[in-house]
């Protein structure tokens, strides 16, 4: 029995050694990189069985083909993005005018509400949101807090052998509250440093993270009480911080600040309405 124990122990051990360390944050993470993509792709399957929450835009595939080719796949080709290569990085639209807001799912997808392409007025706003998805799956967000709600039970199922039905159980646990998705303060604050990182290597500003929360100050939106921003602001730390922290960045980079009215060449203001929001029904 001594010897079990001993032998549970130092498997412990070396599944935090060797497996689970985040090298750069210390973020302790039990599921694998590929665990991630088969927990995204269960979690998709479900949204997809569920049209009337998650209805996918199927108006001009124009839309989402410009977006991907000219945004997404730009941020991705940055050197900073590492798990390109492992996850399923794509790009979805979701067909719902009344919500701001965006989100990811492990391993790579990554999906924008047509609410927020309506009221976004650049390319560079929406490459800073995309930028910031992409690094809540680069850093693994989900799966890092998802190891630290189930913790040992995980650990012990990895050491005792896959248990391939306790993944799905898992993303159906994950589906059921997408609020499971909701990212911790300290996530959102990285997820909105490392998209600098991301969009110093872009054609864009690499502070335009901050540009959605700007336009939100100025419309009076961060005090609304309509449904849809109420949930955003709900899941998400005060917009308000996240300009001035964003500000902040830039000026550790001496990189000017500019606001999201800025007409600099970097915003690319009059290519988002022609090609992206203009298009929109
Ligand atoms: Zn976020």
């Amino acid at each position: 029995m001594k010897k079990k124990i001993f032998a549970l122990l130092f498997g412990i051990t070396m599944v935090f050694t060797f497996y689970a360390c985040d090298p750069e944050t210390g973020a302790i993470n039990l599921f694998s990189d590929s665990d991630d993509v088969q927990l995204g792709l269960q979690v998709e399957q479900e949204m997809a069985g569920n049209v009337a929450e998650y209805p996918i835009f199927n108006g001009d595939p124009s839309i989402k083909a410009y977006i991907t080719q000219r945004i997404f796949n730009h941020i991705l080709a940055s050197p900073d993005v590492k798990k390109k290569s492992v996850f399923q990085y794509k790009l979805e639209i979701v067909h719902k005018d009344d919500v701001y807001n965006a989100f990811a799912l492990p391993g790579g997808p990554v999906y924008v509400y047509t609410g927020l392409l309506k009221y976004l007025d650049s390319e560079a706003a929406l490459a800073g949101i995309i930028a910031h998805e992409i690094a809540h799956c680069e850093r693994r967000h989900a799966t890092n807090r998802m190891t630290a709600y189930y913790g040992v039970s995980i650990l012990i199922s990895l050491l005792l052998g896959q248990n391939p039905s306790e993944l799905a159980q898992i993303a159906a646990n994950l589906f059921v509250g997408i609020g499971f998705l909701a990212n911790s303060r300290s996530d959102e604050n990285e997820a909105d440093e490392y998209s600098v990182t991301y969009l110093r290597n872009t054609r864009y500003y690499p502070g335009a993270v901050k540009f959605f929360f700007e336009k939100m100050r100025d419309d009076g939106l961060v005090s609304s009480q309509s449904n849809s921003i109420a949930t955003f602001l709900s899941t998400h730390p005060d917009p308000i911080d996240r300009i001035k922290d964003a500000d902040n960045r830039m000026k550790a980079f001496g990189i000017p600040v500019i606001s999201y009215t800025s007409n600099n060449s970097d915003i690319y203001r009059n290519e988002y309405l022609v090609n992206i929001k203009n298009k929109l029904p």
